[in-house]
């Protein structure tokens, strides 16, 4: 059994509470709930900006917010008896937006203070960072200093990034937060960088008017992270909705004569002029930058507890390497596993259990006390039209991780495609273990097949032989029949 050295319920002070998170992002907000539930512990739940974080204002949800009415139109107008009806290839796009604010709440975030309150948790408003050892102050006009009995949580996300270029910072381009809160269309806009993020706000910016949309991208592909043959489709659809993709370039210089603080996701001032490193010149109405993200360890104390102050890694337990006594742990973006928002759901779970069993000095011999799925199987969609929906491995990482693999493609003609839409496309490749039979990854691309990965998900999580596959038939007729497309390419 693994004993935690825990702190003795000293005074009734507060301030003193069994698990302080720092961050109320969704991986803090699930770590808090998960620790204290079902039991008399305290949870402070520590938060500089809104109670929800990236999220529920910034990323997911108004992201998917502007995707969604897009994948209705796309579908609706390849759908004979419906198109005759649809007058525009574009979404009405003050409708769009107002329901974009109502799934972020006009970034109010009481409801979500509502549900902290009614699980128990106290939230504290204000920026939070360690003072030493179970110790927190809450910056503010009234600094708190904090104490945890069993456990600290770090939570604290990421931050996005603009990269260094001559003028670019000065020219005050949009990040994702513009993006996602957009409330002018740029007509003419220059993408930096060739990710989810990249691909996704190409998709609802060319939706919702942007009619000269540019794309930078410094590798040789779109969505490097992807099967070669999802990245592709991606950029093809792209090439139809005449967005250019330049690959293999980088922007060397931007000049923004007149930059202002405009407010986010308004156009920050006048047009723009880019120089691109294949010797050309682009003029725009705004740049979006998705380059990347930092870590959101500013000012937060990590040199009081011996860490380095860059970085921050956890074991499969959540607790963060280099700190004694078990009570420091971290969720989410900021231990860099997996920058997504279930996984980070799914490590607050794993690390709140393991909080509530090391608290009641339970074992941690138990496989749902270890945060397993990061490591290779973890899936992702992404809403571009075509989507992609992976879990897994890539072909490639598969071999670079020394497994003897087969692998299983076959297009997605289905009868269930077909009925979902008359020029259906799409493409699937299962990654099997020669050694086991068992898939380690999956890839799927075509119109909505988001909601296949989860099947996928299972039979790599599960260890599913090929062999018990056979015997899960898809029902008909459901895009799912590409599973049994996959598994007949075996067939002698
Ligand atoms: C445009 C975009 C779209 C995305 N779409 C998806 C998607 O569809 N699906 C998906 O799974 N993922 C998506 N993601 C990723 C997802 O947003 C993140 O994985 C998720 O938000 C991470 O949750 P988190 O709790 O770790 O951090 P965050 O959501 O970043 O929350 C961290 C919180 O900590 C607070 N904080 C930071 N430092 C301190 C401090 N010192 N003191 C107090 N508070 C502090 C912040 O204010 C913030 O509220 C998207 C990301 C972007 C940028």
């Amino acid at each position: 059994m693994e004993r935690v050295s825990s702190e003795p319920a000293d005074s009734a002070s507060t301030d003193t509470f069994d698990v302080i998170v720092l961050g109320a992002g969704p991986a803090g907000e699930n770590a808090a709930q998960y620790a204290i539930a079902g039991s008399d512990r305290t949870a402070a739940l520590v938060e500089h900006e809104l109670v929800g974080g990236e999220c529920s204002y910034w990323a997911c949800m108004p992201s998917k917010a502007l995707l969604r009415p897009t994948q209705v139109l796309t579908t609706a107008t390849h759908m004979p008896g419906v198109q005759q009806h649809v007058t525009t290839d574009h979404v009405d796009t003050p409708a769009v937006l107002t329901r974009r604010d109502r799934f972020t709440s006009g970034h109010d975030d009481s409801s979500q203070v509502l549900w902290a309150d009614a699980a128990g948790i106290d939230v504290i408003r204000g920026h939070a960072h360690l003072t030493g050892p179970r110790t927190i102050t809450v910056d503010g006009d009234h600094p708190r200093t904090l104490r945890a009995r069993h456990a600290v949580v770090i939570a604290t996300g990421t931050l996005s990034t603009v990269p260094d270029l001559p003028g670019l910072r000065a020219a005050l381009p949009w990040t994702s937060r513009d993006a996602t809160n957009l409330r002018q269309i740029p007509r003419r806009v220059l993408v930096l960088g060739g990710g989810v993020v990249a691909c996704e706000t190409v998709t609802w910016l060319r939706q919702l008017g942007a009619d000269e949309i540019t794309v930078v991208v410094r590798g040789p592909r779109l969505l490097a992270r992807v099967e070669p043959f999802a990245s592709d489709a991606v950029a093809a659809r792209m090439h139809t909705r005449d967005v250019q993709v330049r690959f293999g370039t980088e922007v060397t210089s931007v000049t923004r004569p007149d930059a202002r603080d405009t407010g986010i996701g308004m156009i920050h001032g006048g047009p723009i002029t880019a120089e691109l490193s294949d010797g050309t010149t682009i003029d725009v109405d705004e740049v979006v930058v998705a380059t990347g993200r930092r870590s959101a360890v500013d000012h937060l104390g990590l040199d009081t507890v011996g860490l380095d102050t860059g970085s921050i890694t956890v074991d499969d337990h959540l607790t963060v390497d280099g700190v004694d006594g078990a009570w420091l742990y971290a969720v989410g973006d900021i231990n860099g596993r997996a920058a997504l928002t279930h996984m980070g759901k799914y490590q607050a779970r794993v690390c709140g259990d393991v909080i509530a069993a090391r608290a009641e000095n339970r074992p941690l011999d138990d496989p749902r006390y270890r945060a397993s799925a990061d490591h290779a199987q973890i899936p992702q969609v992404i809403f571009t039209v075509p989507e992609v929906a992976a879990v897994g491995h890539t072909v490639d990482s598969a071999r670079t991780a020394g497994f003897d693999i087969e692998v299983l493609e076959a297009d997605i003609d289905v009868a269930g495609a077909t009925l979902h839409r008359d020029d259906f496309t799409g493409h699937a490749a299962l990654v099997v273990d020669r050694a086991t039979d068992v898939p380690v990854g999956a890839t799927f691309v075509g119109s909505e097949v988001a909601e296949l990965v989860h099947a996928a998900t299972i039979a790599i999580v599960g260890k599913v032989p090929l062999a018990s596959l056979w015997h899960a038939v898809p029902a008909y007729p459901t895009i799912s029949e590409v599973w049994l497309r996959l598994l007949e390419t075996r067939r002698p």
